[in-house]
């Protein structure tokens, strides 16, 4: 009997009721390990109701109580680390160590959110008129959604559920149906961790179960995370209804590599920023762009020489660089664009397509593949691969490389390396990308910052995680309140009759 994957409402796992259901693979393998129900409308409607009847009760909980629910959440993460990490790695096919990575960058946010009683305090002004006070409050929304892609199945379903929860907020997540298992378990975790139940629910599915989240008036909010087109359209829809959304979309992150940069550490950035997780990270480096034809060539010989000693294998074996790709499907498309990298004149320095891994003959590999000579109006260079597949786009200088990476329609990250300041200084003031790297190749900022790109990868106006996630998960209630001073004289004074001027400041 192959595994169902089951929804988690309420508390406690549930069976679906109907609709239809999906295979989860093993992408080490290629086997089915299991599948996964898409939920129907009516049963996502259910699930929203569960959370409905739920969420005052946790907003009603006093902050600092609902902040020790993350706290031992994070012991009990950090207890189950390993199994969750394995069941993380079975599914998406990355590494076990990337996959404890990706679990402990989840965490991390989880860790600053038990900070939210003080990013949830109001402000508060006194005198404001005669006998008047103005002060701010931050209320919950009610029921949010948060539909999360399959590359971090850990990680972003926590950026989403740490601060909502933190701020009073129920939460329906909807997670990838191509690696459902994590996400459930860290439901079952949170209630462990003393969540009450109905205040986080997981609920598989796809268009339909999304379309029923973007459409019901309930749900106040939709946090989103996945390819831009989607992104866009869920933006749009939820706009369209009433709520607020912040929607993440795809990338193409340049790494510029100016001429005084030390190429070994450039060259070992660009393998590790490319190719880790096979390229399937929203942060990796797809476009390496080195400044001058020194600079490229001898970066193109060092890149080529890395790429033939990467080791490609199943998830969870031992000395393994980097694991399959997600499922067939993804092979197939990255494997059309490396085609069409080729059919528009590209070099291809290293060619992936073909690779198998001796034993799992089945399974969704992809070796690393490197292309030279990519121009800016190549598939290649305009769209995500989203695959171990890098290309070197090189540019006479440093202005045309800063334009490269400012012009293009995505702006998630972006990374310089240098050793000039100057140069650097430049870069991080002229270049219109959201997260900027110097010297560092994935600049995914810290927990208390926040996390967002600019153009096609990113929409709405507030970031994921640090103090902006706290605005978007909850409502100000702006009050001002007049109080007399309670002296006999104020008390007996007589009322100065109504105004019909607008109250100023004059
Ligand atoms: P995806 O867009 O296919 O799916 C994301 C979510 O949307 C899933 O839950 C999926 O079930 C749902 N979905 C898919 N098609 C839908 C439709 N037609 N209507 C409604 N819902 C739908 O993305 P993915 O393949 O799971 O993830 C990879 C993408 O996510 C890449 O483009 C990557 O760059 C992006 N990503 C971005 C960030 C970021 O912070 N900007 C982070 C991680 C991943």
């Amino acid at each position: 009997m192959t595994r169902i994957v089951p929804h988690f409402v309420g508390g406690s796992p549930v069976e679906p009721t109907g609709g239809r259901l999906a295979d989860v693979f093993d992408p080490s393998t290629g086997a089915v390990q299991a599948r996964v129900p898409l939920a129907t409308a009516d049963e996502v409607r259910a699930v929203i109701d569960v959370a409905e009847e739920a969420q005052p009760g946790w907003a009603a909980t006093n902050p600092q109580k609902r902040a020790r629910v993350l706290l031992r959440f994070v012991d009990l993460v950090h207890r189950d680390m390993d199994d969750l990490a394995r069941l993380l790695s079975r599914e998406h096919g990355k590494t076990f160590d990337d996959a404890k990575g990706d679990i402990q960058r989840g965490i991390e946010v989880i860790e600053f959110c038990i900070g939210a009683p003080h990013l949830l305090k109001g402000e508060f002004s006194t005198g404001v008129g005669s006998d008047i006070d103005v002060y701010s409050l931050r209320q919950p929304l009610g029921v949010v959604a948060a539909i999360t892609p399959f590359n971090f199945p850990a990680m972003i379903p926590l950026w989403k559920a740490g601060p909502a929860l933190a701020a009073g907020n129920a939460v329906v997540l909807k997670p990838s149906e191509r690696d459902p298992s994590v996400p459930v378990r860290l439901a079952e975790l949170f209630i462990e961790a003393g969540l009450p139940a109905g205040v986080l629910n997981v609920v598989h599915g796809d268009k339909e179960a999304v379309d029923t989240l973007l459409t019901d008036d309930r749900i106040r909010a939709v946090g989103f995370v996945g390819s831009t087109p989607i992104a866009e359209y869920i933006y749009s829809t939820a706009a369209a209804h009433g709520k607020r959304a912040q929607c993440f979309g795809g990338a193409k992150n340049h790494m510029i590599v100016m001429p005084d940069a030390d190429l070994d550490g450039v060259a070992d950035a660009l393998i590790g920023s490319g190719y880790g997780s096979a390229g399937e990270r929203c942060m990796a480096i797809s476009v390496a762009v080195p400044v001058g034809q020194e600079t490229a060539d001898a970066l193109a010989a060092k890149l080529s020489e890395r790429v033939a000693q990467l080791r490609v294998g199943p998830s969870l074996a031992d000395d393994v660089d980097y694991g399959p790709l997600v499922s067939r499907a993804a092979v197939e498309r990255v494997e059309g664009y490396i085609q069409q990298g080729v059919d528009e004149g590209a070099v291809l320095l290293a060619d992936g397509r073909g690779f198998t891994v001796p034993g799992h003959e089945e399974g969704f590999y992809l070796g690393p593949t490197l292309f030279d000579h990519v121009t800016t109006d190549m598939a290649i260079y305009r769209e995500e691969i989203f695959g171990p597949v890098l290309v070197i786009a090189r540019a006479a200088d440093y202005e045309e490389a800063l334009a490269m990476a400012s012009d293009h329609e995505y702006g998630n990250g972006v990374a310089i390396f240098t050793r000039d300041g100057d140069t650097a200084r430049d870069f991080i003031t002229r270049v219109q990308v959201g997260m900027v790297g110097v010297n560092v190749p994935i600049p995914v900022p810290i927990a208390y910052y926040t996390f967002g790109g600019w153009k096609k990868s990113g929409f709405g106006d507030l970031n994921q995680h640090g103090a902006d996630a706290f605005r978007f998960y909850t409502k100000t209630k702006t009050v001002t309140s007049r109080w007399p001073s309670g002296t006999l004289r104020q008390a007996q004074a007589p009322s100065e009759g109504a105004s019909f001027v607008i109250p100023t400041m004059h």
